[in-house]
């Protein structure tokens, strides 16, 4: 594992030189903000019909549109949606000056092709791992989120060293950045949030939740049990692993979760994860997501509906409006 340090960054490459950020979401305003409070000459490049023109000009940033705003552009950060980057891209490919560097925030788009690079520019990563508040609020309070860094495309031979000036600028180099390929880090992330992160742990919830209403308690202590506490117990492995968790846990509890996790969890499970992970990995679930943004979004609608509608929602919300306590 290769990992750089603030030690391996040298910004003076980015010194009197604009950095053009595409997309003012997440990730987009951190980025922004980040870089100027490092000192950069940071262009947003935004729709003027957009929402976040008028946000980003309260901010103090300068505001132009996406085609006018590459113009002068030594790095292009892409941090719309995964799905606008193709089109985006083909709106302001001119426009880029010879020898920039394309910079994504994930692979998505470059790595299933969307986005086949002019042969002139560079090709950077630099993925914050995490969302884009925490990486604007570490950098606020002097410490950073760390971050992957790859290269895809090295045009002019100062592709790394301006993807880390750019980390550094955004405060990941004072976490640490290490360095990944746009395969690894898209197939990773895409595979962590749907086996994992997102789609596992909802789903685990719901079933938890459907097995203990099923069988006659209450929905509120259901509720408790399965969504409420679910934050408490990935507080403890966040900032300390399973060693933390089971020093917190009553014994009974890691008694039971190393004997009953692996029942829930099983071969089975497994086998299916590794099923999801080469459907990511062969382009099947790119292909699937782009065609599904083509065709207007049907079924992510229908899904997205499916889940809000389910029993746990009606009861969580109830309960969590008595926790004045909790942001929603
Ligand atoms: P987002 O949805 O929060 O924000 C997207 C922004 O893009 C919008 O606010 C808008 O300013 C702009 N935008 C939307 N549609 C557009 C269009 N058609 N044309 C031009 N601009 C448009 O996005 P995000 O979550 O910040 O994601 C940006 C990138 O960062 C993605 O590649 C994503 O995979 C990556 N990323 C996100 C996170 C995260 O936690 N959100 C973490 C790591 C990497
Ligand atoms: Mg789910």
């Amino acid at each position: 594992m290769k990992m750089y340090s603030e030690a391996d960054v040298d910004a003076t490459c980015l010194t009197d030189r604009q950095v053009t950020i595409l997309g003012y979401g997440s990730q987009g305003r951190a980025h922004a903000l980040n870089l100027k409070d490092s000192g950069f000459n940071v262009v947003m490049g935004l729709r003027r019909d957009g929402a976040s023109w008028a946000q980003a000009e309260a901010d103090g940033l300068t505001v132009m549109e996406p085609g006018e705003a590459v113009k002068n552009a030594a790095i292009v950060a892409f941090l719309t949606p995964d799905m606008v980057q193709k089109s985006l891209y083909g709106a302001v490919v001119d426009n880029i000056p010879e020898g920039a560097t394309l910079l994504f925030a994930h692979g998505f788009a470059v790595h299933f092709k969307q986005i086949e690079p002019r042969s002139d520019l560079d090709v950077v990563l630099i993925a914050p791992k995490g969302p884009g508040g925490l990486v604007r609020r570490q950098y606020e309070e002097g410490h950073g989120v760390p971050c992957l860094v790859a290269v895809h495309q090295d045009a002019t031979g100062n592709a790394l060293k301006l993807a880390l000036a750019y980390a550094s600028g955004i405060g990941g180099a004072r976490a640490g950045v290490i360095e990944t390929t746009f395969a690894e880090e898209t197939e990773t992330d895409l595979f962590g949030e749907q086996a994992v992160l997102c789609g596992g742990a909802t789903e685990l919830i719901v079933a938890g939740f459907e097995t203990l209403v099923e069988a006659g308690y209450q929905p509120e202590v259901a509720y408790y049990e399965v969504m409420h506490e679910l934050k408490l117990i990935v507080d403890l492995l966040h900032e300390g692993g399973l060693r933390k968790m089971h020093k917190f846990i009553s014994d009974t509890a890691a008694y039971g979760d190393m004997v009953s996790g692996p029942r829930v969890v099983d071969e089975n499970s497994r086998k299916q994860m590794k099923a999801v992970l080469e459907d990511i990995q062969d382009g099947t679930f790119a292909r699937n997501w782009i065609a599904e943004n083509e065709a207007g979004m049907p079924e992510f609608r229908r899904l997205m509906k499916a889940d809000l509608e389910h029993p746990i929602e009606k009861v969580g919300a109830e309960l969590r409006g008595r926790m004045d306590w909790l942001e929603e």
